[in-house]
């Protein structure tokens, strides 16, 4: 397999904003419950319809909004086990999907199936307004409306907008290689054909079966242009000559002390350098012992780290780029409440991995519709959005899960030791505009194995604890409809 080398081409983000989203929200808060109702074993919504709220789409928080930050780097998002839920594991493209499981193999983007191919670049976004893909290749060929068949294998393709009008709901512009593309830098960006307003989008990325999405924005005025996100294809001798070898991709370590080791059978290497985030330099080191080089993180959290392999004459001749979790000796990250520094794919991953977070798998109402806890989490987990449920006050479609959110539970269990079950997150119904609805919030009917309706002072220390890691919404026995579970919000 060929190796897959992402870069920014912009101002460089701190490592916090490379992982870090806020979801934005203008938020009318009720005095008592602005979100639970599922959270009751017998109804499936409330008629509070307090709490309601408006989303203004997502930003990024810090640095330059004009430039795509990188989210979730989602490897296998390919997904070569899916065989699909619902769709007799033959999904075709084409088909509607809010999850790569329900693609057969292939990968849902902007709400339809797509089929695996070696290359495929989307631009997804969800404003009504006109926003156009170009990618510019190897050959600086430029691929967008205007040209839809490149020369060397390259084609466009539109769903959603032409000029002012557009579909409801998800507009995708892709362009797809379906044989092999040519090696080289491919330069993408976005430029908001009529202005109108700033349209914030995702690029969704299939190279070679790596997954990767990165978060961008367009100004508002007409012909406004995102920042350039730069993809190598090929160009490598590929994973196998060097390798870092001491850890492996995606995975959690604790103590900020880490050494890394690299194997390597290229004898023309004689030095390797490792880099953490694209811009921190961690040192090198040489071939005896295995180019052992020891790194004592400052920052906790998610961290890419690449090693390089450079030969007589400082040429680099191979790399190695994988992505770790870095966590203090007790197993802990910072507080959310000061930003979360994990992507919601890895705290996710880590959350259904753990074993002392239980999540329903059915809505408290007793409905089955794929927008329960688990398969929020599972959906996360892929990188995929979660779903939100149809029926009540719920809006459908899919949403985010709030990293700070996910972090924050992911702490609950492993660093202040609580135990629970979550009933809801994304999905049931709950009042309208509740922030469920946005991946903010998430009930809780059972700690440490009792329930919250017979434990309320156990709840109400559970609540402290969420508010202690940064949570905006806190309720609980006592509150109004909340008897029965907590809810916690960060938004
Ligand atoms: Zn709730």
């Amino acid at each position: 397999m060929k190796k897959v080398e992402l870069k920014m081409q912009l101002k460089k983000v701190d490592i916090k904003t490379l992982v870090f989203f806020v979801v934005v929200a203008f938020l009318t808060q009720g005095s008592s419950d602005n979100g639970c109702g599922d959270g009751t074993p017998i109804l499936d919504s409330n008629g509070a319809a307090n709490g309601a709220s408006h989303l203004n789409g997502v930003h990024q928080a810090g640095a330059d909004p004009n430039a795509p930050n990188q989210v979730a780097g989602d490897p296998n998002g390919a997904d070569p086990n899916g065989n699909g839920s619902g769709d007799n594991g033959t999904a075709n493209a084409g088909d509607e999907c809010s999850s790569d499981n329900q693609c057969g193999g292939g990968q849902c983007v902007g709400g339809s199936c797509e089929a695996t191919v070696p290359l495929r670049i989307s631009l997804v976004w969800e404003v009504q307004q006109d926003i156009d893909l170009h990618v510019i290749t190897p050959s600086g060929e430029e691929l967008y409306y205007r040209n839809r068949e490149g020369a060397y294998g390259g084609r466009f393709s539109q769903d959603g907008c032409l000029q002012t009008r557009c579909d409801e709901g998800t507009n995708t512009e892709m362009v797809k290689w379906n044989s092999t593309p040519n090696e080289g830098t491919y330069e993408i960006y976005a430029v908001n054909y009529g202005g109108g307003q700033a349209v914030n989008f995702q690029l969704d990325i299939l190279n070679e079966g790596q997954r990767e999405r990165f978060q961008g924005s367009v100004g508002a005025s007409a012909g406004a242009r995102s920042g350039t996100v730069a993809i190598t294809v090929g160009g490598s001798t590929g994973t196998g000559e060097l390798q870092i070898s001491s850890h492996r991709h995606e995975t959690w370590h604790a103590g900020t002390n880490q050494t890394f080791t690299v194997d390597t059978e290229n004898d023309d290497i004689d030095r390797v350098q490792y880099v953490a985030d694209g811009q921190y330099d961690l040192g090198s080191s040489t071939r005896s012992p295995n180019f052992s080089n020891a790194y004592n993180f400052n920052s906790l959290g998610e961290h890419k780290i690449e090693a390089k392999g450079y030969g007589n004459g400082d040429f680099e001749l191979d790399n190695h780029e994988i992505t770790i979790v870095v966590t203090d000796n007790d197993g802990g990250l910072p507080n959310p409440g000061q930003g979360a520094v994990v992507s919601e794919k890895l705290l996710a991953k880590k959350i259904l991995e753990m074993g002392g977070i239980s999540l329903y798998n059915i809505q408290v109402s007793g409905r089955n519709d794929g927008a329960d806890s688990r398969s929020n989490m599972t959906a996360s987990s892929n990188g995929s959005l979660a779903a939100n449920s149809s029926y009540g006050n719920a809006p459908g479609g899919r949403t985010r899960l709030n990293p700070k959110m996910l972090q924050a539970m992911y702490l609950l269990n492993q660093v202040h030791g609580y135990t629970f079950r979550v009933t809801s997150i994304a999905g049931g119904s709950h009042s309208a505009g509740s922030q469920h609805y946005y991946g903010h919030a998430f009930d809780v009917d059972t700690i440490n194995g009792r329930s919250v309706s017979g434990n309320p002072t156990l709840a109400r220390q559970f609540e402290a604890q969420c508010a202690a890691l940064g949570a905006s919404l806190v309720l609980g026995p006592g509150d109004a409809g909340h008897s029965t579970h907590v809810h916690c919000q960060w938004n």
